[in-house]
């Protein structure tokens, strides 16, 4: 999913305090307040075995299920419906038998009666347009027009599986038990480990309208369309009956769908037949089966050209796309794809659809050649038709050098309702254009740079978790984060001065607050999911790559946990395990400090001291004395005693005086001067050598003084800077802070003629430091700014002058028109 469809869905500004010190590293070790923050995360992770091993790599008895699927299916286009009938093939690898199986019902989210309608707090977060808090003072509590379209959505439709029956492959019915959004079906006979067992299901429900429900799918409607009564878009997921994830770790994965946490499938082949009216354009997972039944010759021929086009070609255009949308039939067509180890299955169906495509050779063994397409409407656009398919390529041209090559035949992007989501194959990405007054379709830069981003963040996605297939319902961040990670390098490398949002600079703000929790919890409590579980780890894993291990070592680790996971399921630890095991690098503080606590970076340099080494010899030592003690300032009295006129008592009786008027506390004598000789003749002849050297190079020995006031251990990025007007960088890593994590000194020695000048703690804030000013010795003026303002002189309640406003007239809309046609002409003028 994508962060800016959270970011709408999350509200700003709730004040809402957490205690989070849920890591064992918080367990106290010593007496005093010391806390190792370099405890090995052994400690935590779960114990290595047969199926898991130590390495984070599968075990040699790693088993995954495998489950397919053939589907009839048939979209009802007036009544928004679909009915459908599927044959399922499970096949049980793990070493257990299975009385029963578990399957996932998501479109029962929408009963009343879900755990996720009836456990929605009022003015809580996670919920589109919340209101504030209610009552108390004086106030009235808000709801949202959109909150109240969705209850009245929800109260005027039936939703859920309205059809569902379960026959076993002699035809006669299986028990089945609906638990909220999961269905139990007990099975005739238990399936032994290595058996198969074959079932069919019929199933039905009305679609969700998506713009009323935000549930990841659902139809749109466009009322405004030539056509009589108007046309949707159809996007379809999470629509059919899915078998829940079993696995080594948790067993069934039956944990209720309540609309964060999003699913964990197990791979498998699919046979779909889908039945659309004869006129719409499908947009599917998998490669379609029968184009001489659905598409024109015409529209072949163009598929065959857009293999080796250099920019895309149209099979559907735009104006084919505006003459089918006026229309209608009342016939239909089957469309037939095939799709092979993916863990899900998405499609789109829309008379109003255009497509393009283009092909990608990418090479390799596995999948030389890819099918790159995007299916939009007209509200799509000029934005549409210039980026989409070409950001899905750049999407596999980046991915696959962190990862793998694409692993499937077709990559798509389809615009609709949804502001993005991703699916094995197939993505829905939102951005649209708006229509001006003189006909022409426009688009804001934000649209552009959604559109682009949404659509490397969704292609992303069919790396991590199509393939790379975590948990998505328990750990959003091992999806999201990565691929926000990882669409970030693709972003940037489309174009760096576009703000992409991931970088380290970005999550300070967040790391601050209060409203955070572990990285490392389940995906239906994380309060804020967008920084959580996407700018947060993602942040993470760039300081990984630019800061920590460098891009050769952290390349390295990440690509083999790609390849080590792909088409297997990973869980956090395989993750941690793999990078630690693969870049040679003891991470345990870095996943520890990031993942498991709500520690933030705040490294501040409190002080440098310039120590000089003393020669020993006093006739130096103590001229250097002297001087240091003249350099000291003179203090108001004497200084205010002088500028008057005064003399002292001994100046003006000079006749009286002694030895100490004379000489000064730093005045040597032979007593010092033997006491040196004997001290060189002591020195054996390797201690004088040192010695001696040290004494003729006469270094800068500098003491930098270091607080960690956010908890988080980090390496310091040290730079110095010189008088001579030079700067150099000096690397500290973490493990300074490995038996003092608060508080540290570093001695710094650098050559006679390098004096230091100043010293900056990261300064091309690359490590999520929450406060840069402290990060400089000496400090600095802050640049900052400062507005003038006019003060409103009358309250709120007192502006309303009824007895004026009473004479107002009543505007119509010919007065619009004829505003219009005012600034019409002033233009023109
Ligand atoms: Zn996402």
């Amino acid at each position: 999913m994508n962060n800016r469809n959270f970011r709408r869905l999350l509200t700003l500004a709730f004040a809402i305090t957490v205690s989070a010190t849920a890591s064992a590293s918080a367990v106290k070790q010593t007496k005093g307040d010391f806390e190792d923050k370099f405890r090995q995360m052994e400690e935590i992770l779960p114990t290595p075995n047969v199926y898991r091993a130590a390495t984070g790599e599968p075990g040699e008895k790693y088993w995954q299920q495998k489950v397919d699927y053939k589907i009839k299916v048939k979209l009802n286009e007036e009544k928004r419906r679909l009915d459908a009938t599927q044959n399922i093939t499970y096949k049980n690898n793990s070493p257990h038998t299975l009385k029963y199986l578990w399957m996932q019902l998501e479109q029962n989210k929408y009963h009343d009666d879900s755990i996720a309608e009836a456990g929605t707090a009022f003015a809580g977060i996670g919920r589109r347009g919340p209101a504030t808090s209610a009552g108390g003072n004086g106030k009235p509590a808000r709801l949202s027009l959109g909150e109240l379209r969705r209850q009245q959505f929800l109260a005027d439709n039936e939703l859920g599986y309205d059809v569902l029956a379960v026959r076993n492959s002699k035809d006669r019915p299986l028990k089945i038990t609906v638990v909220g959004t999961n269905l139990r079906i007990d099975l005739d006979r238990p399936l032994k480990p290595g058996k198969t067992v074959e079932f069919e299901m019929d199933f039905g429900f009305n679609i969700v309208e998506e713009d009323a429900v935000s549930a990841r799918a659902g139809y749109e409607h466009f009322p405004d369309d030539a056509r009589e009564g108007g046309n949707d878009i159809f996007l379809l997921a999470q629509w059919f009956p899915r078998l829940h994830a079993f696995t080594d770790y948790e067993g069934w994965h039956n944990k209720e769908f309540i609309g964060r946490g999003e699913f964990t499938l197990e791979f498998g082949d699919y046979e779909v037949e889908i039945t659309v009216p004869a006129d719409h354009i499908v947009s599917s997972t998998g490669v379609l089966d029968n184009p001489r039944d659905v598409l024109t010759s015409t529209q072949r021929k163009r598929l065959e050209e857009a293999k080796n086009a250099k920019r895309p070609v149209f099979v559907v255009t735009a104006e084919e796309a505006l003459e089918n949308e006026k229309e209608g039939t009342t016939k239909s067509k089957t469309w037939r794809f095939e799709a092979e180890n993916v863990r899900d299955f998405a499609w789109a169906s829309s008379r109003k659809f255009m497509w393009d495509a283009k092909g990608y050779d990418q090479g390799g063994k596995d999948q030389p050649f890819v099918m790159a397409m995007s299916f939009y409407p007209k509200e799509g656009g000029d934005l549409w038709k210039k980026y989409s398919t070409e950001a899905i390529v750049h999407t596999m041209e980046v991915y696959s050098r962190f990862s793998f090559d694409y692993p499937y035949p077709t990559a798509q992007s389809v615009n609709g309702p949804v502001g993005g989501m991703e699916y094995p194959m197939i993505t829905f990405n939102g951005p649209r254009t708006k229509l001006q007054d003189d006909g022409s379709r426009t688009y804001t830069q934000a649209e552009k740079r959604f559109l682009i981003g949404v659509v490397i963040h969704e292609i992303g996605h069919i790396y991590f978790p199509m393939v790379v297939n975590s948990d998505e319902r328990q750990w959003t961040w091992m999806d999201e984060g990565l691929n926000s990670f990882l669409d970030a390098v693709a972003c940037r490398e489309w174009d760096p001065t576009i703000p992409w949002g991931v970088e380290p600079r970005y999550i300070t703000s967040y790391m601050k607050s209060n409203v955070q929790v572990p990285i490392m919890t389940q995906s239906d409590s994380v309060l804020r999911l967008g920084p959580n579980a996407y700018s947060k780890p993602a942040a993470a894993l760039n300081i990984l790559r630019e800061v920590v291990l460098g891009r050769e070592l952290f390349d390295y680790a990440f690509k083999e946990y790609s390849q080590r996971w792909k088409y297997k399921r990973p869980t956090p630890s395989d993750f941690f395990r793999t990078m630690e095991e693969a870049s040679g690098v003891d991470l345990d503080w870095f996943w520890t400090g990031w993942f498991y606590t709500t520690d933030h970076v705040d490294i501040s340099v409190d002080g440098v001291y310039k120590l000089r080494m003393d020669t020993k010899n006093p006739d130096i030592d103590m001229a250097r004395m002297r001087d240091i003690e003249n350099d000291k300032p003179q203090a108001l009295f004497l200084k205010k005693n002088q500028e008057a006129g005064m003399k002292t008592w001994l100046e003006s009786n000079p006749d009286v005086s002694d030895f100490y008027d004379e000489n000064d506390r730093f005045t040597v004598t032979n007593k010092e001067r033997n006491k040196y000789n004997s001290f060189l003749k002591g020195l054996k002849p390797w201690e004088k050598r040192v010695f001696e050297r040290a004494v003729a190079e006469d270094k800068n020995y500098y003491v930098i003084e270091f607080n960690n006031l956010g908890g988080l251990v980090m390496p310091i990025l040290l730079q110095l800077e010189y008088a001579d007007g030079t700067k150099e960088d000096r690397y500290i890593p973490a493990e300074i802070w490995r038996r003092s994590p608060k508080h540290v000194k570093k001695l710094v020695v650098t050559d006679k003629e390098k004096e230091l000048v100043g010293v900056v703690v990261d300064p091309t804030w690359d490590t999520a430091d929450v406060n840069n000013e402290n990060n400089m010795y000496p400090r600095r003026i802050i640049p900052s700014r400062v507005e003038a303002y006019k003060s409103k002189r009358s309250a709120t309640g007192a502006s309303r002058d009824i007895m004026q406003d009473i004479k107002t007239k009543l505007k119509t809309d010919e007065d619009k028109d004829k505003k219009k046609k005012e600034s019409e002409s002033e233009t023109e003028a």
